[in-house]
This record gives C-alpha cells, structure tokens and sequence, in this order.
C-alpha cells in the first residue's frame, strides 16, 4: 500500500500544526505508523490521498450514523449555503432544530444550541453552578467531557476533593472544583455524597461511558445516582454528546429509565457540522442569558450550515427504519466475529469495542489488560493494509452506520481473524 502522500502531508503538518494534528485523538502515537491524509468520503468508506480506499468504522467519531456525503444531508447544506453562510441573528432553523430535539426528548422543554460537545457540556455546568448556587461538580473516571477546564480532571489518590489535573494549564484551584468517583462503584458515591453532597452543582456521566472502551453501567450505579442526586439537590447531567440519537430517536437514559435533569448532546444532531445542545426544563434554562445570569453565547451558534445537515440528519433518523437497520448490522457483526472467535467484543447497537481480552466487558477503564492494548495497537495497522479503519486507539470504539454492508462486515471479521493470528 503506498502511502506517500499522506506521509508528505504529515510532514509538512508536522512543522506547521501542534503535533500535525488539530485534535491529538487523531495522531497514530498509540498504534505506531502516522496518520492517513483522507481526500474524500462516500457512504461506509474513504479514500486517502494516494487513493486507497478505506471501510470507515470510525465514522467521524459518532457523528456520521448515516455514513460520509448522505445526498439528503449534502443538499441541505448546498441549499443552506446559497442563502447565506451566517446571518449571526435570528433564523427558522433554530426554531425547527430546538423543536426537533424536544421531539426527541420530549422530557424536557428548552434547548441551547451550541457549536460543540465541550461547549454544550461547558454551559450545562455553569448553567448548574448557576441555578443552584453550588461550587462543586462531580465527574466518573473514564468518562470524557469535552476539553473544558475542569473536565480535564482524574481522582488522586486519598480523598475525592483531591483532584489532579490530566492537563498542563489547568489550575489546582479549579480541578479541585471538580470530584471524581469511580465508574461501577456505588459505596464511593454514597461516601461522596454523604461527605459533599450539598456542595455539589451537578454530577455529570456518560450514561453509556463509550470514550475508555465501551463500559456499560450496571442499572444499580445510574439509579443509585439518580437518587442520590435528588435526594442532595445536585443536578444530573446525562453527557449524551455519542449516545443521543444513536441507538433510538432519544436519549439513553429513556432507554435505561432514568430521567436526567439536563441532557447533553452534539455529534450525530450535526450529521458531520459542529453543533452541540443543552436539554432541559424551562424552570432551569431560563438562567441562561437573556433572561437569567448564567453568561453563554457563540458568534456561529446555531449556524445555519450546521443546522441544515443535523435537521436533515435528524429527520431520517426520526422518519425512517434506520434504527431497526443499524440493530441489524451491529448483530451481523456480532454474529461473524463470534464465529471468527475475536476473543472481547462487545457490542451495543451500532457501537462496538474491541478490547480483545477473554474476561466478561470491563465497567472500569482498569479493567483493560495491557496486553490486550498492546494487541489491538498490533492489529490496527493490519487492519489498515487490509483497508479497514479503526479508531487509531484501543479506547476507542468503532461505529456502524447505515452506510455499512453486510460483506463489508464479513470482510472485516475475517481480516480481524487474520490479523490476530498473524
Ligand atoms: C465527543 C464528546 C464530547 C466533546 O464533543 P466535541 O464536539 O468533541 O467538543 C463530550 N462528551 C462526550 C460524551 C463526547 O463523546
């Protein structure tokens, strides 16, 4: 496979861009090899710049739930960008998305709409902090936030306050803002209540941690949250920026019946654009700015470009069979790597994880063999000579998209069955 112009390009990012890339998830440090330059994308592949072709199980990291250049949504942006690319005031589009989303999530009654997963997840905080008045927010190790501040944060050891930093730049004086608790772990969570409780804005998860592999929660842990949050008047946040509208038309927490107090979304309501969302009740929302004094705003928010192609992507997912066809897939793929015998995979609808490992699914981010990390960072490249693209890290998970065939599916489990035993 030649790759040359993708190495060329990578060496000229290199002196020009941080690292070549502008979002680090995107070097290949991990799996070894340099990062592919990609020309263009058609429904489940890609193509790179020397023209080799790719099945993408990576999918823009979530957004793409009906693969690259669905024509619907392309024709939307084309019609939107004729009529200008940004007004920065008001226009119908905001109106039809925040509409469309309650439709999704008919719990709720407002809707910010953002640029962004972290600036949804960043408003949502403050907009707690705001609301109650309460300095504290509380995160779960091995869920990912976005890239504010205080969400850049891991327990250290000994008492929950004492958070450190996982980035350079961020103040002790704000990650100690932020308690972290241990996924899977309900006896620390009543220990952190019972110690900080009323302190604490808003306690914020993945209800599907899907950012350290894919750790699905035992029911126990969200429902022991859930009442430990009413019962302290600390807000929850469901971060539903990869789980929103990716395995129903609404949230996961309708799935697993619990009914947070603000949700989170971005990702798949851009179908490829940047767009973020805060979801909530009016009571709350309306401390946001006009109306309240929690300060949130975006030069491009609720661009129109953007709120073409998630109105469109939101439309199909709303009208069409796409869930029951995405279901589908994921068991295909299930189905041929458990007779390929791919020792840990786990599967949820249309995400999936390869943590290569014999145990039961992990819960935690500790529960991960590094062997198992060291196999996968093995086999991604040969998965890549065989031109099919995972996610370039063992905590990533892959992504279906209606895009995907039943052949391409076969092919992958057999190139993963041969890749492991090379
Ligand atoms: C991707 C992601 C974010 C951040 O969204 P960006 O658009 O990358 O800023 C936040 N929360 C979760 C759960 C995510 O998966």
């Amino acid at each position: 496979m030649v790759l040359e112009k993708s190495e060329s390009l990578y060496k000229r990012a290199c002196s020009v861009i941080p690292g070549g890339v502008n979002s680090p998830v995107r070097a290949f440090r991990a799996v070894g090899g340099h990062p592919i330059y990609f020309a263009s994308g058609s429904g489940s592949g890609f193509v790179d710049v020397d023209g080799n072709p790719y099945v993408d199980f990576c999918m823009s990291w979530g957004p793409l739930i009906l693969g690259h250049a669905h024509p619907a949504v392309i024709k939307a942006v084309i019609d939107a960008a004729g009529e200008g690319l940004s007004f920065g005031a008001c226009h119908e589009r905001e109106v039809l998305m925040a509409e469309a989303i309650l439709r999704a999530f008919p719990e709720y009654e407002m809707v910010r709409v953002v640029s962004s997963g972290t600036e949804a997840v960043m408003s949502a905080i403050r907009l707690a902090r705001g609301g109650t008045g309460r300095p504290y927010i509380l995160k779960f190790d091995g869920c990912y936030h976005g890239h504010s501040d205080g969400l850049l944060v891991r327990a250290g050891s000994g008492l929950a306050t004492q958070s450190i930093a996982t980035s350079a730049g961020v103040p002790d004086e704000i990650a100690s803002t932020t308690l972290v608790a241990p996924l899977d772990d309900e006896e620390t969570l009543d220990t952190i209540f019972r110690t900080h409780g009323d302190r604490i804005a808003a306690a914020i998860i993945e209800p599907l941690p899907a950012n350290a592999g894919l750790l699905e929660q035992r029911p126990e842990l969200l429902a022991r949250l859930r009442e430990l949050t009413l019962s302290h008047g600390t807000l929850l946040i469901f971060d539903e920026v990869i789980s929103g509208l990716r395995f129903k038309f609404g949230g996961y927490g309708q799935m697993v019946g619990i009914c947070p107090d603000i949700v989170t979304l971005g990702k798949i309501i851009g179908g490829g654009m940047p767009v973020g969302a805060v979801v909530s009740y009016a009571s709350l929302m309306d401390h946001f700015a006009p109306t309240g004094k929690v300060y949130q705003a975006g030069t491009l928010s609720g661009n129109p470009l953007s709120l073409a192609a998630g109105l469109a992507t939101i439309g199909l997912l709303e009208r069409g069979s796409v869930y029951s066809r995405l279901d589908a897939l994921g068991l295909e793929l299930e189905v041929n790597l458990a007779a390929a015998k791919i020792p840990g995979f786990r599967r949820i609808g249309s995400v999936f994880w390869l943590y290569l490992d014999s145990e039961p699914p992990p819960r935690h981010p500790r529960g991960v063999s590094e062997r198992a990390v060291e196999r996968f960072n093995l086999i991604h490249r040969r998965l890549l000579l065989r031109g099919y693209y995972m996610p370039p890290s063992a905590w990533e998970v892959g992504f279906l998209s209606t895009a995907h065939t039943s052949e391409q599916i076969r092919g992958f489990a057999s190139a993963l069955a041969e890749c492991l035993s090379a």
